[in-house]
């Protein structure tokens, strides 16, 4: 575990005003350690694990603490599924609709888009609460998109059984 991100984000959280309560120090633990993207259910899984005493109604509370604290945020996957990520590791999510993949993009991805729809219709968009939707470069290339170029109308085949 990096114990110098943790403690960071702790004095973070002291600083707020927010108290350094058990469940939410086993929280942001959880969440340092964590590799990869975790849920409310896995992370409480994994303090369930670290801390047996933390209840899982105090880790969902001690995540909704930090989120209002602006330490943590979610994001929606697809489909229902969000994850939790420490606000110091800010990034854009493409997720593939066919396999699944999660891959992370850099922070700045959408800010032309936010940018236009500030100044067009004064609509501040908050980029990083949903993922890109698609398919992965995997995916995309078992169909290759029509660019038009020639012309060309490809009919899909019928499949026969
Ligand atoms: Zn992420
Ligand atoms: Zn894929
Ligand atoms: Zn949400």
């Amino acid at each position: 575990m990096d114990s110098e991100r943790l403690s960071l984000i702790l004095t973070t959280l002291g600083r707020e005003g927010r108290r350094i309560t058990t469940g939410r120090r086993a929280v942001v633990e959880a969440l340092v350690s964590a590799e990869g993207h975790v849920s409310a259910d896995d992370l409480a899984a994994s303090v369930s694990r670290s801390h047996p005493g933390v209840h899982r109604a105090t880790v969902y509370r001690s995540l909704e603490a930090l989120e209002a604290a602006g330490l943590v945020e979610h994001v929606h996957l697809g489909h229902g599924r969000s994850v939790y990520h420490l606000i110091d590791d800010l990034h854009q999510h493409l997720v593939c609709e066919v396999c699944g993949s999660v891959e992370e993009a850099p922070p700045e991805l959408l800010s032309d888009v936010a940018r236009r729809l500030r100044t067009e219709r004064g609509f501040v968009m908050r980029p990083y609460h949903f993922a890109v939707l698609g398919r992965c470069s995997g995916c995309a290339t078992d169909t290759p998109a029509d660019h038009g170029g020639s012309g060309r109308h490809r009919p899909r085949a019928g499949r026969v059984t």
